[in-house]
């Protein structure tokens, strides 16, 4: 059943154009990739020939003969992909076009470790295959998102604040040894940004930030998820200004998390004798017209949107799109805008659009699909 895909090249490329839906015609994937219209024919039946592709009916009609309409073959395969937050995680099957065949929440505490999380993660992966597709539909690659930063280089978690017992554990190489196949690990901001960046197809420079019970952000340049050496993005441990000081969970005073994440806005609720258990909760709080709740919130929105200046002057995005289970919390999006308006340069906000992320809660594992798709692709 895990095979790996037997496209590199030219191949890799048209099949890629087809399976990221900009190309659904031969003559398209002549257009988009510069080949001649008859090596893409002839690629094009081997694809076919290898149950890659499937060439169906009719296209966009142009007024001539109505081309066939390309589209990946459902025997193509499946990727298994997950997002794993503190106390669950959401995992599923994507085909190759990243559309989802299945997506379960299931109970995850990533404070059990490394080695049980991912064994849980794996068992839950096999369960759905079993279920849910055919033995003749192979498995292309594993991805999976942490909620801590990741080393590109050897994708190992490295430094999390909330996860304890994974510093420098080879999360890549575990997996590895129950598949033999294409394996992602990355922040899972970063998934989520490269999941929401096929919801602005004609933008090219966003930042999206996840406010949950952490505070992450990850940057796409050019399209294109910006890695740095795995730290781009991560906003968490900016400092803040502040009158009172609080430590955060790094060791240093007035990080932005230790005032504006779902963690630090439970702790304070706490404080003024109101539990609550996660950041929906807190959603919960701020619909039913808490003050505690709300205040609390806007002042998040206010201390987010104050570090997001800096970043925009600099950066100068298309687009902040923010997500995360405290984004559904109104106040939060409306103090960022505020306090963006305010600041940064005209120039900086001219066609700046500061809205709430489009791809909804799986956007971590879309976007765990497509950066997938590009490694099944890339690996020889
Ligand atoms: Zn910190």
């Amino acid at each position: 059943m895990n095979q790996r895909l037997p496209v590199q090249g030219a191949h890799g490329d048209l099949l890629r154009l087809v399976a990221t839906g900009k190309a659904e015609s031969r003559a398209e994937l002549s257009r988009l990739s510069g080949l001649a219209a008859s090596s893409v024919s002839l690629r094009v039946e081997e694809l076919i020939d290898a149950g890659l592709l499937a060439e169906e009916g009719s296209g966009t009609s142009r007024g001539g003969r109505r081309p066939r309409r390309l589209r990946l073959a459902p025997t193509a395969g499946v990727l298994a992909v997950a997002d794993l937050g503190a106390h669950h995680a959401r995992l599923g099957l994507v085909d190759l076009s990243g559309t989802p065949l299945v997506i379960e929440e299931r109970p995850c505490d990533i404070a059990d470790g490394p080695q049980a999380t991912l064994d849980r993660v794996a068992d839950a992966f096999d369960e759905l295959l079993a279920e849910h597709v055919p033995r003749s539909v192979p498995l292309r690659g594993i991805g999976t998102g942490v909620p801590g930063p990741v080393d590109p280089a050897t994708l190992r978690v490295v430094t999390p604040s909330r996860m304890p017992g994974w510093n420098g554990f080879p999360v890549a190489d575990h997996l590895a040894a129950r598949y033999d196949l294409p394996i992602l690990v990355e922040n899972d901001a970063n998934l989520m940004a490269a999941g929401e960046a096929r919801w602005w197809p004609d933008r090219q420079n966003l930042m999206v930030v996840k406010a949950g019970t952490g505070i992450g952000c990850g940057v796409i340049v050019n399209g294109r998820l910006h890695r740095g050496r795995g730290a781009a993005g991560d906003i968490s441990h900016v400092r803040v200004s502040s009158d009172s000081s609080v430590i955060c969970a790094c060791g240093h005073p007035d990080c932005l998390e230790a005032y504006a994440s779902g963690a630090a806005l439970t702790a304070a609720l706490a404080e003024a004798g109101i539990a609550v258990e996660r950041p929906a909760d807190i959603v919960g709080l701020v619909h039913d017209a808490v003050p505690e709740a709300t205040s609390l919130v806007r002042n998040a929105g206010r201390r987010i949107g104050e570090v997001l200046t800096v970043l925009v002057n600099f950066f100068n995005p298309d687009v902040v799109a923010v997500g995360g289970s405290l984004s559904a919390a109104e106040p939060l999006i409306t103090s960022i805008r505020a306090a963006v308006w305010e600041r940064c340069l005209p120039l900086a906000t001219r066609d700046l659009e500061i809205a709430p992320a489009r791809a909804g809660r799986d956007a971590a594992l879309l976007g765990a699909g497509s950066l997938l798709l590009e490694a099944a692709l890339a690996t020889p």
